[in-house]
C-alpha cells in the first residue's frame, strides 16, 4: 500500500520542538525515487507556523521544499483573534482534492466552498489581517474563490 502523505510537525504542542521538514523532504524525496510513488508532505504547524518565519527565517520548512503540498497554522493559539480561526493553505489548486469541495447551487450558480461548515463569516479572516497589519507586518492574503 502506499503512504498518501507524510505529516511533519512544525512546533509540537508539547514542547514545541520542530520536526526537520528539509530532511524528511530529502529522505522522501529519495524513497519516491526509488518507488515511483509521489508523496507528498503536509506541514502541521498549527502551533508554531506564525512564529517560525520570524524566529528563523532561513529555515525551510514551507512551499521552498517541493514536496510540502499543504500547510495548517491555528491562527487562534498566538492571539488577539476570534476563537477558532485556522488555516489551511495548499500549494496549489490541484492539491485540494475535488471530493472535500463541496458545490453548492446558490441563486441559480454554481458555487464551489471547502469548509468545515457551509456558512462561514470572513470576521475572522478580516480580524486576524488587521492583526497582522497593526503590529506592522506586511501580508498579501490570496482568497482562492474556485
Ligand atoms: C493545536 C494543534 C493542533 C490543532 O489545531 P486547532 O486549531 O486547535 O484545531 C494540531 N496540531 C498541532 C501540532 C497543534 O499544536
Amino acid at each position: 500500500m502506499r503512504t498518501p502523505s507524510v505529516v511533519a510537525i512544525l512546533g509540537s504542542t508539547l514542547t514545541g520542538e520542530f520536526e526537520d521538514v528539509k530532511l524528511m523532504n530529502e529522505l522522501l524525496t529519495k524513497k519516491n525515487k526509488k518507488t515511483g510513488w509521489n508523496t507528498p508532505t503536509h506541514v502541521d504547524a498549527a502551533s508554531r507556523g506564525f512564529i517560525a518565519p520570524f524566529l528563523y527565517p532561513d529555515l525551510e520548512w514551507y512551499f521552498r521544499l517541493p514536496l510540502v503540498k499543504s500547510i495548517n497554522v491555528s491562527g487562534h493559539k498566538y492571539g488577539l483573534v476570534y476563537p477558532c480561526v485556522g488555516w489551511v493553505v495548499w500549494r496549489r489548486k490541484d492539491d485540494l482534492p475535488e471530493e472535500l469541495v463541496f458545490h453548492i447551487n446558490y441563486l441559480g450558480s454554481d458555487q464551489p466552498t471547502f469548509t468545515l461548515n457551509f456558512s462561514k463569516g470572513s470576521s475572522q479572516i478580516i480580524a486576524q489581517f488587521y492583526q497582522f497589519i497593526r503590529l506592522g507586518t506586511e501580508v498579501t492574503i490570496v482568497l482562492c474563490l474556485f
